[in-house]
């Protein structure tokens, strides 16, 4: 018994010293060796051998710490991605839609910004002015002329009309007749008319000089019965007298003093 007793005091003493000696060294190995500010926590939850919460603590810190940063991280990197991401779908559609847009609108561009071009020449071929066309979309056609030292004309009003045929040689009168493809009667004037290629007048100053713009509807650039560009191509031409707008077929403008193919424009 007594050995037995002492062995029992032998552990009692050896399991308190055991107690007695573990706990410090460990605490005191913790303490230093983990962060100072962390040391309250860790000794007070973890005081005698807790060294598994203090860890816990310290990986929860850390683990804190490491999903804090890998928030921050992603974020940044979300926020990055986005950022990129949003910066190349929108470069992408800003080019996209810009690309989009400059075909299309070149397309709808060359569609409703179609021009047309015509050299003036006199009778005996000299050139004396020009003629542009233009038109936006299917819109109504824009013609702006002007002509410079076409002596011919006698000051005043000129019949000037857009003719049937792309031809002013070898005279004229290779320019046929006016443009027609409704079969109507001549005249802006006219009750049964007018003729899709019927213009109003153009003024000439003394020197035989004309700056002049009108608008019709009744031609286009484009496709369709009422193109200029068919099989056979258009002319402008102008007149040695005023047009009266009534009188079929030509409205007694006289002579054809100035001719000018109608020519499309580059890009069409
Ligand atoms: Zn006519």
């Amino acid at each position: 018994m007594r050995y037995v007793m002492l062995c029992l005091a032998c552990l009692v003493l050896v399991l308190a010293g055991c107690g007695t000696s573990s706990p410090p060294p460990a605490a005191a190995t913790e303490v230093p060796t983990e962060a100072p500010t962390v040391e309250a926590t860790a000794t007070t939850e973890a005081a005698p051998s807790e060294e598994i919460t203090g860890t816990e603590e310290m990986t929860g810190t850390e683990e804190m710490t490491s999903t804090e940063e890998m928030t921050s991280a992603e974020e940044m990197t979300s926020t990055e991605e986005m950022t990129s991401t949003g910066e190349m779908t929108g470069t992408e559609q800003m080019t996209g839609t810009e690309g989009m847009t400059g075909t299309e609108a070149t397309g709808a561009a060359g569609a409703g910004e179609r021009s047309a071009t015509a050299e003036l020449q006199n009778a005996t071929g000299d050139t004396v002015g020009t003629a542009t066309f233009t038109q936006a979309g299917d819109g109504p056609v824009q013609i702006h002329v002007e002509v410079t030292g076409l002596t011919d004309a006698q000051p005043g009003p000129h019949g000037i009309h857009i003719h049937e045929t792309g031809a002013c040689t070898p005279d004229f009168a290779a320019a046929g007749g006016h443009f027609n493809p409704t079969g109507a009667q001549h005249g802006l004037d006219n009750a049964n008319g007018p003729h899709a290629g019927d213009l109003p007048n153009i003024e000439f100053a003394d020197d035989g000089s004309a700056t002049y713009d009108t608008t019709t509807d009744l031609i286009t650039l484009g496709e369709g019965d009422s193109s200029l560009f068919d099989a056979d191509g258009s002319a402008l031409v102008i007149h040695a007298d005023a047009d009266d707008q009534m009188t079929d077929p030509s409205g007694n403008s006289g002579d054809r003093i100035a001719c000018g193919v109608i020519m499309q424009g580059a890009g069409q």
